[in-house]
């Protein structure tokens, strides 16, 4: 195939297509652990103080500084305890001069009080305490405010919600927040040959490869993924399906059906509504491509080729990129490194080549590439060993050994 081939689409242009029009989703009030990895629609400032106020840094006795000054432990100074504050007590606390209250870390420190005494610095004692060493004024004592002051600003609008800012946001008392949503993705696998993973595989048969993997691309991308059944190359079932699921979907994946067979149904099916366009792409894997919007919500679909390493491969190129501009996410693409290519290739010009490649990117002389045995798009073992994707551009007839090439790193790990 020639890149002046008149019917070839190329990866860029069928990913500029996509990207016009698929927009972030419209911010939705969602509960903390659901806005987990989502991006923040919202400043977030503090409503209160933080700590709220004066505590316990220690496990020990709250003390007025003057009155243990000259503790040593050559020459302790014994006060008497009049009480016990824990952690979560609720009613407030006096102290007079000359008194001790044992309090625990995180307990509100009582009035009366400006140091607390760590009980490793003492006797430990219950009616009265022994004190041999004398802190300074403040000491282990947590000051109203002094982590975050009410008002101040906390997070930003477009901050990427990790664990620290699920802690920061539930201490602050946010028990919900506005993010972009996860995108909610249909993942439809065709064919007729395709039976449950796991269930008897008569002859012509072949286990769902695509549906949980892809389903599990989509979450991986930020998605919450319904995987629905197999459907079987019948028009009737195909457009059934995927009319019942457009009601929970913000996209629709589905695999299978879209070459020049006989039985291609999903090519048949979508075509007949006219808002899916079924494209040649120059690239490989992956020639076969289909995108367009259906339905009343004019819902993003992307129907990619049925051989798993084909799909895979799509699903990275113009489905992942799809799903993060839904939430928001930037940068849309994943990190493409130059790495020195141990072997020769060769590389079909006008075409974009995918091989699955393993990295190195610890080597001594930089980041290093092989491409690995058994490309062929329905060949599985050599995905699920690949931590990388090295790109043949549409201009490269060869690539010499030692050459440097640009691989997607799809792992960071080694292979
Ligand atoms: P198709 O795109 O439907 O012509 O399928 C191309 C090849 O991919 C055929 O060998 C199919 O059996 C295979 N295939 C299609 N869908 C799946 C799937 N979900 N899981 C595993 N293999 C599949
Ligand atoms: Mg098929």
């Amino acid at each position: 195939m020639a890149a002046s081939d008149p019917v070839l689409t190329t990866v860029d242009e069928h990913l500029a297509r996509i990207l016009d029009r698929v927009y972030p989703l419209n911010p939705l009030d969602v509960q903390l652990l659901e806005a987990h990895g989502c991006v923040l629609a919202e400043d977030v400032a503090a409503a209160t103080d933080l700590p709220a106020w004066d505590n316990s840094a220690m496990d020990g006795y709250a003390v007025l500084c003057a009155d243990v000054a000259a503790a040593s432990a050559a020459s302790p100074v014994r006060l008497p305890v009049v009480g016990d504050i824990p952690a979560g007590s609720q009613v407030p606390h006096r102290m007079q001069p000359g008194q001790a209250l044992r309090i625990m870390t995180g307990a509100p420190l009582p009035d009366g009080a400006d140091a607390v005494v760590p009980v490793e610095w003492t006797d430990r004692g219950t009616r009265t305490v022994e004190i041999r060493e004398a802190p300074e004024l403040g000491q282990h004592v947590r000051r109203r405010g002094d982590d975050v002051r009410a008002g101040a600003p906390l997070l930003a609008a477009g901050t990427r919600l990790g664990p620290r800012h699920v802690a920061l946001l539930a201490a602050v008392g946010r028990a919900r927040v506005l993010v972009r949503p996860r995108p909610r993705v249909v993942v439809v696998s065709t064919g007729s040959e395709l039976v449950e993973p796991g269930a008897a595989v008569g002859f012509g048969q072949v286990p769902d490869a695509n549906g949980p993997g892809l389903t599990a691309a989509a979450r991986e991308a930020g998605a919450v993924v319904y995987r629905v059944g197999i459907v079987p190359d019948e028009p009737r079932t195909l457009l059934d399906t995927i009319e019942d699921q457009l009601v929970r979907a913000d996209a629709v994946i589905t695999t299978g059906g879209v070459s020049a067979g006989a039985y291609d149904v999903v090519k048949e099916v979508l075509s007949s509504l006219g808002t899916v366009a079924f494209t040649s792409v120059a690239m490989q894997p992956g020639k076969p491509q289909g995108f367009g919007t259906i339905g009343p919500d004019a819902t993003p679909i992307f129907t990619l080729p049925g051989n798993p390493v084909s799909a895979f491969v799509s699903f990275e190129v113009f489905v992942r990129p799809a799903i993060r501009r839904m939430l928001g996410l930037e940068p849309l693409h994943r990190r493409v490194v130059r790495a020195r290519c141990t072997s020769p290739v060769p590389s079909r010009p006008g075409i974009r080549q995918y091989l699955r490649a393993s990295l190195d990117l610890a080597g001594d002389e930089g980041p290093q590439v092989t491409p690995l045995v058994g490309q062929g798009s329905h060949m599985l073992a050599s995905l699920a060993r690949a931590n990388g994707l090295l790109v043949l551009p549409e201009d490269v007839t060869q690539v010499a050994e030692g050459d440097q090439v640009d691989v997607v790193v799809l792992e960071e790990r080694p292979a």
